[in-house]
């Protein structure tokens, strides 16, 4: 009989639908070849976000004689840490295991394959071969990391962040080719524990999709650190070879008017994500870009009718929660329900390296190809709050707004930018004046009253501000 949704892929993407189409009172199918929870549970920010708390204890321990405290450190205990970062990642996966069993009205383990519109087969790991059928079929089945010609990633030295998640012991010094978010996230992991970081990135600032002001915020932030990251950089060529130590990378860097040769214990390729597309049948029906990704509108829908596509398939923002909202979508329309489609300038973009950054709505300088002259930035120094200050940690709140108008943009750099993002989040959905969010009390000493002082000054009435 067929289902009223069929599922392939049980990441955050496919999840959301058949969490979202079951309490639509519909029925629905997944499917998954590995484990429910993805990439994002698995192998990306669950395990990276539990490492990167270890690391951000690591660099309190780091300024400990600062702080008055006398301590000694004797090591990292790879087991403990391996034990911490499987038992966060095991009980959030029992958790959703539970909630799609009593949700799905069935689970299949085992690759899905669309082989026409309404029918997906299904290889299980034994080789049995079944068929299930649905009226509407969702593709979610995720991303997987990209890598450049002529590098090869050998799992040992040569890695991607599948593999390096993983790690027993930070290496001792590692190149990090990409500063996008997770290759900023990866140089905070492992930098704290003494690592000697060098991370390239090809484009002329880190962290290339945020303000500028946020990449020159971090930058800044890392170069005090002593975390080097190359700009305009190019890798040329990784060459590993055996040392009396063991294997050991060669990275050979083209900079502007000149080149490099770094050598490092661990290379991590992070220079993006591709569709992983291949296999699934998609292309076959016709539904594929030439780069791999879905194609659909901005429901979800595909060309072919009943063939839906979420998450990381699309070239849309690749982040959990935005896989989550893409499937709330994609459910809603198949059931019925009345549902605006996600609007991508609206989604949180959050990096979680140290400090952190989040950003909500439009960068200064998409306003201004939008707005023009209308556009107004207000930036609130951290420097000026307590918590930031106690913390160790310097960053900013950068407002972008409409003259006389609604807040187009929030960009934020520092101490737990990624939860400060909720309230900026809630004023640019709101299109929120300066005035109306400057009148909301906001509690101190706290990181968040860095919202309202920003806000207070866009307003024409700064209070702690310079
Ligand atoms: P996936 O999570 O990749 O899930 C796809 C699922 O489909 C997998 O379970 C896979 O096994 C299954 N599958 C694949 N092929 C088949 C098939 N043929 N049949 C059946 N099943 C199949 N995002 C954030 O928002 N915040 C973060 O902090 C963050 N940190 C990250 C850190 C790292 C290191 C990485 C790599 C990613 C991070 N991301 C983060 C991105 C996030 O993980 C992805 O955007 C998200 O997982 C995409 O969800 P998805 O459901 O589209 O795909």
């Amino acid at each position: 009989m067929a289902h009223d949704v069929v599922v392939v892929g049980g990441g955050p993407g496919g999840y959301a639908v058949a969490f979202r189409a079951a309490a639509r009172g519909l029925d629905v199918a997944l499917i998954e070849s590995a484990k429910v929870g993805g990439t994002c549970l698995h192998r990306g920010c669950i395990p990276s976000k539990a490492i990167l708390h270890v690391a951000e204890v690591m660099d309190e321990v780091n300024r400990a004689a600062t702080l008055g405290l006398d301590l000694t450190f004797n090591g990292l205990n790879g087991e403990a840490l391996d034990r911490f970062r499987g038992d966060v990642v095991s009980q959030m996966h029992r958790g959703l295991e539970a909630l799609v069993k009593q949700r799905c009205s069935a689970l299949h383990e085992g690759r899905g394959r669309l082989v026409s519109a309404g029918v997906v087969e299904v290889t299980a790991s034994d080789g049995s071969v079944s068929q299930v059928e649905g009226r509407n079929v969702v593709l979610a089945t995720g991303s997987v990391p990209r890598s450049l010609p002529g590098i090869d990633i050998d799992g040992e030295v040569v890695l991607t962040s599948d593999q390096a998640l993983w790690f027993l012991e930070a290496p001792q010094r590692a190149v990090i080719v990409g500063a996008g978010a997770i290759g900023m996230e990866f140089a905070s992991m492992w930098h704290p524990f003494g690592a000697e970081v060098t991370v390239v990135e090809a484009l002329d600032r880190a962290l290339p999709l945020e303000d500028v002001d946020s990449s020159k915020a971090v930058q800044r932030a890392f170069k005090k650190k002593g975390i080097e990251v190359l700009t305009s950089a190019m890798v040329d060529k990784v060459a590993v070879g055996q040392t009396a130590s063991g294997a050991e990378a060669t990275v050979e860097v083209s900079l502007d008017g000149g080149s490099r040769s770094i050598e490092a214990d661990v290379v991590l390729v992070a220079i993006g994500r591709a569709p992983n597309t291949a296999d699934t049948g998609a292309a076959e029906l016709g539904i594929l870009d030439d780069r791999g990704f879905a194609v659909t509108d901005e429901y979800g829908r595909t060309s072919v009718d009943g063939v839906w596509a979420v998450g990381d398939v699309l070239p849309t923002l690749a982040l959990a929660h935005a896989a989550f909202s893409e499937g709330f979508v994609v459910a809603d329309v198949i059931a019925g329900e009345r549902i605006q489609p996600v609007d991508y300038d609206l989604v949180p973009r959050v990096t979680y390296c140290h400090p952190e950054v989040a950003s909500v709505g439009l960068t200064e300088e998409a306003a201004r190809e939008r707005f023009g002259d209308e556009v107004e930035t207000t930036t609130y120094n951290l420097r000026a709050n307590a918590r930031a200050m106690i913390a160790g940690v310097d960053g900013h709140v950068k407002l972008v707004t409409r003259r006389g108008g609604e807040t187009l943009g929030v960009h934020i750099v520092g101490p737990h930018a990624t939860d400060l993002i909720a309230e900026a989040t809630m004023a640019t959905y709101w299109e929120a004046l300066p005035a109306e969010v400057a009148a909301i009390t906001h509690a101190h000493p706290t990181l968040y009253e860095a919202i309202g002082e920003a806000f207070l000054a866009a307003s024409g009435t700064p209070f702690h501000g310079h």
